[in-house]
């Protein structure tokens, strides 16, 4: 019999309290009756692609999920008892190996105790809380919803409620920020007990169409420098991994044992399916990305009878050398980098022939490095990844 294939399912929940004004993903604010029917409609979404995208293909039975991420957005703005419906309707559908890695992100001031308690006894096993900062003037700066205490009470639930693997965001190069408030939220994150296992450290990024993008262009946004972005964010990694966590990616840190299964998935080529609205799948051979249009999206999946195709906002079929190139940009974040040897199982191609000169002219310049049949960015590298990434397309 064929052994099933790893599988990680995202499910996007779109809503949240209110807009941050760094915030460009796709999530908005909604009312509950909203909230009610996008996730009656998301309840559709599952069962029909499940057979349009897999039984229909003779595909049952053959994936494993291994992860379940309920990402955002803030899926807390949703009550326990749909984000639980949600995760039934994935266990009927999907076969969910036992010790699936099953998290969802949880923006403070937005589940209380008993929320999360509840969210534990269903299955959930892994939290990922938004701290952000640490520093309130920051947080009020960056307009999150919830101040330093806040924070520490939620924290504080989801150790009672039973969570044993726990994920801190936080963000740096933040407007006005020094270095005494990158220390602060450090400080705070370690002194939290226990310590979270997981920690995303991401500096902020300019993005197009946010409310900091209108300050900026007003003259009202002062943000660090590119060298104070770069001591804060080594700051971040040397100060974690003296407490003992490992930078296993650009931006992610973790304990021995708490490296984050859903993303090391993705980094590393597994296939995934997204539900949701603008939720992204790579699974097939192709890429494709249910449509971006709350409108669109209801239509098709709120409907008692769907047919046609379903929206998408992108499909593309990738090519070997998409998939070469995808090989490289995604598993290079990785600060284990990438086989050698697996690509050229993957591919059977050596990597070395297909991308001859941008790994000589990064290996000459000493941004990246080849080490017992990896090739892996060293540190210099890693404050000028985007630009060797840039190289693999
Ligand atoms: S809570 Fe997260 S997803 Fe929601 S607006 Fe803020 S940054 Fe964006």
């Amino acid at each position: 019999m064929q052994e099933a294939s790893e599988l990680e399912i995202y499910v996007h929940i779109p809503f949240c309290v209110k807009k941050c004004a760094y915030c460009d993903f796709l999530s908005f604010p909604g009312t509950e009756r909203t909230k009610e029917e996008y996730v009656a409609a998301l309840l559709n979404e599952i069962k029909y692609r499940k057979n349009t995208e897999v039984t229909a293909k003779g595909l049952d039975g053959l994936f494993a999920v291994t992860s379940v991420f309920f990402g955002g957005g803030t899926p807390t703005v949703l009550r326990p008892g749909l984000l639980c419906e949600i995760l039934r309707t994935l266990r009927e559908e999907f076969i969910l190996s036992e010790d699936a890695e099953i998290t969802f992100e949880c923006n403070p001031a937005t589940a209380s105790f008993e929320d999360l308690m509840r969210l534990r006894c269903a299955g959930f096993n892994r939290i990922s809380i938004g701290l952000q900062s640490a520093v309130d003037e920051e947080l009020k700066r960056i307009g999150r919803i919830h101040d330093h205490a806040i924070f520490l009470e939620t924290y504080e639930n989801a150790v009672k409620a039973g969570f044993e693997n726990i994920n801190v965001d936080i963000i740096t190069a933040l407007p006005e920020q020094k270095k005494e408030d990158v220390k602060k939220t450090l400080d705070s994150v370690l002194s939290l007990s226990p310590v979270p296992g997981h920690i995303s450290a991401y500096s902020l990024i300019l993005e197009p169409g946010t409310e900091f993008e209108k300050m900026d262009e007003a003259g009202l946004l002062f943000l660090p420098d590119e060298d104070s972005e770069r001591e804060f964010h080594w700051m971040v990694i040397d100060t974690l991994e003296r407490a003992g966590y490992r930078q296993y990616e650009l931006s992610n840190l973790a304990l021995p044992g708490y490296e984050c299964r859903h993303n090391i998935g993705y980094w590393t080529g597994k296939q995934y399916l997204g539900f949701g609205l603008g939720a992204s799948s790579y699974f097939g051979k192709a890429r494709y990305a249910v449509t971006r249009s709350m409108k669109e999206y209801m239509d098709f999946f709120g409907s008692k009878k769907r047919t046609g195709e379903i929206p998408l906002s992108e499909c593309e079929k990738l090519t070997d050398s998409d998939e070469m190139s995808e090989f490289m940009i995604l598993g290079l974040r990785m600060t284990e980098g990438i086989e050698v040897r697996e690509f050229f199982n993957r591919f059977s191609r050596n990597v070395f022939d297909v991308y001859k000169e941008p790994l000589h002219k990064h290996i000459t310049e000493g941004l990246l490095e080849c080490e017992n049949g990896r090739v892996r960015f060293t540190k210099r590298g890693q404050d000028v990844a985007n630009y060797c990434l840039a190289d693999f397309v």
